[in-house]
């Protein structure tokens, strides 16, 4: 979502005269349709994939932040600034956010994700439309529900705000190294990809811009749907805890998965070409900031490829920021992706 920033700098003089009370003319979108019950839809529970955690308590960084260096609870932005707490009702004066507070974008919207992932002696290729292989929430982001308000403050280049973006699949192929190395010095994160998830959408930067061009983190200031994901710029993304949902079909897990928690499966591929797990470490405990280093990875023996190695990856877990906090090998760039930097 950082990328709304640039949307904001492209687009800002006509922006503040879209963004006044919503009398104008809005088309067929607020006909009293017979819409698809989204309410009933939203009831349908998160799926168990992967290793299925729901995490419901994240720690968002405090207002001043610094996203300029690597950092323990931040993250590395090439382009630099400090995160802005927004003022939400689901953040408590700590900085938890309580999930279950947080309206999830409504509706049900299904989707024919391709993604085909092939290897080379070096490289591994990602081919697909971005698209998932799980339901979404209904974007655009309808009005009267509970995410709506939230959407239709922040201005988006092209669409009369953000509420309106929709998903479409788009065009992504990328390749990244088979067998990265660590490198001395993390890099910091310039594009709004930072990986792909084996579910079909992609992993985003955690930073994202509030109505008045502020960076923030997008699972502080913003209602995502159930599966942690939005669409920025129409690409279908995933901020956060976001293994909720992955685990169907291509993205599934082994079965013979034993009731034992144990370490999270893969759930994708960094643009370094790490691995992505999900929250659980090598004890089966969530992992906490404090066994990850500055990018929220570590190195201990991991099934890579079908053998067992020690290697370095990246966690998702509860505590900011979430996912990638900078790149431990080399990142590639990724065609398509947003950079939102001025
Ligand atoms: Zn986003
Ligand atoms: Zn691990």
């Amino acid at each position: 979502m950082y990328g709304v920033l640039r949307s904001v700098a492209l687009a800002a003089g006509a922006a503040c005269s879209l963004l006044g009370p919503s009398t104008a003319p809005s088309g067929p979108g607020t006909v009293p349709t017979a819409a698809p019950h989204p309410v009933r839809a939203a009831e349908e529970a998160p799926r168990g994939g992967a290793d299925g955690t729901l995490i419901t308590r994240l720690r968002t960084p405090a207002t001043g932040t610094s996203i300029a260096a690597p950092g323990r609870d931040t993250l590395f932005a090439c382009k630099g600034g400090t995160l802005t707490r927004p003022d939400r009702p689901w953040i408590d004066a700590h900085g938890v956010i309580d999930v279950r507070k947080r309206p999830f974008v409504s509706g049900t919207m299904h989707w024919h994700k391709y993604l085909k992932v092939t290897t080379t002696g070096t490289g591994r290729r990602f081919q697909g439309n971005g698209l998932p292989d799980h339901s979404t929430g209904r974007f655009p982001v309808q009005q009267g529900t509970p995410a709506y308000q939230y959407y239709a403050e922040i201005p988006a280049h092209g669409y009369p705000n953000a509420a309106a973006i929709p998903i479409e699949p788009w065009n992504l192929d990328v390749t990244v190294p088979r067998d990265p190395s660590v490198r001395a010095r993390p890099t910091c994160i310039d594009q709004l990809t930072t990986g792909m998830a084996l579910a079909g959408g992609t992993f985003h930067l955690e930073v994202a811009t509030d109505a008045q061009d502020r960076p923030v983190d997008p699972n502080a200031a913003l209602p995502l749907d159930r599966c942690w994901g939005h669409p920025y710029d129409t690409q279908y993304h995933y901020h956060g805890p976001s293994q909720t949902c992955f685990g169907s079909r291509s993205s599934k897990a082994p079965t013979n998965t034993p009731s034992r928690p144990r370490h999270s499966p893969l759930v994708g591929y960094a643009i370094d070409g790490f691995g992505i797990f999900g929250p659980r470490g090598e004890d089966g405990k969530i992992v906490k900031n404090s066994d990850l280093d500055v990018c929220h990875g570590h190195t201990h023996t991991i099934m890579w490829d079908g053998r067992k190695v020690v290697m370095y990856h990246y966690h998702l877990n509860g505590e900011y920021p979430y996912s990638l906090g900078c790149f431990r090998g080399q990142p590639v760039t990724v065609p398509g992706s947003g950079h939102g930097w001025h």
